[in-house]
């Protein structure tokens, strides 16, 4: 079952392979889903397809392949864990917004767990990353991550309390304006 998890590896590191994060440092795009992944490791989720569909969250939203390619390669639970944590990127940024807040607590355990992650990499970015956010901005998106991730508690007390020791430390670190 690792070979699942290691073929999901190899196809976002290709289909991302061009993308590199927000900000400054213009680090490898692949690093942010192994984040995630790890992160999911250390909150004791080792189930194969879990961490498959983790490190392939971002590739339907960030890249063009089909959800078919992937239903093709990586089966029905894993594409659709995917689905469950992709935008609708026909929608504007705002309504992005909203639609995740809304959606959160009607996600599977498996899609709350890989949102949590998620939100905890993204702040971890925020806070290490040279970023061309003003204070403001990145205060918002903190306040925003807390309500996405209020649909998505108990579903792992690890990740829940990760999530709340690094919204501490982004609130703390980045004042009002
Ligand atoms: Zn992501």
């Amino acid at each position: 079952m690792l070979g699942i998890f290691i073929k999901a590896l190899r196809f976002a590191a290709d289909k991302h392979v061009l993308q590199r994060r927000k900000g400054c440092d213009k680090i490898p795009y692949i690093n942010h889903p192994i984040k995630v992944v790890q992160l999911l490791y250390n909150a004791s989720e080792t189930d194969p397809e879990l961490l498959a569909a983790a490190i392939l969250h971002d590739v339907l939203e960030d890249t063009c392949t089909t959800d078919e390619e992937m239903r093709n390669i990586f089966g029905n639970r894993v594409t659709n864990i995917v689905l469950e944590v992709t935008d609708d990127m026909t929608l504007n940024y705002d309504d992005r917004k909203r639609s995740q807040i809304k959606r959160a607590p009607t996600l599977s355990d498996d899609a709350k767990k890989i949102k949590i992650a998620d939100k905890i990499s993204n702040i971890r970015d925020i806070l290490d990353l040279t970023l061309a956010w003003s204070d403001r901005r990145k205060r918002q998106y903190f306040e925003w991550s807390e309500k996405v991730v209020h649909g998505c508690r108990h579903t792992n007390p690890f990740l829940d309390t990760a999530f709340d020791d690094i919204l501490k430390e982004a609130l703390g670190a980045v004042p009002h304006d």
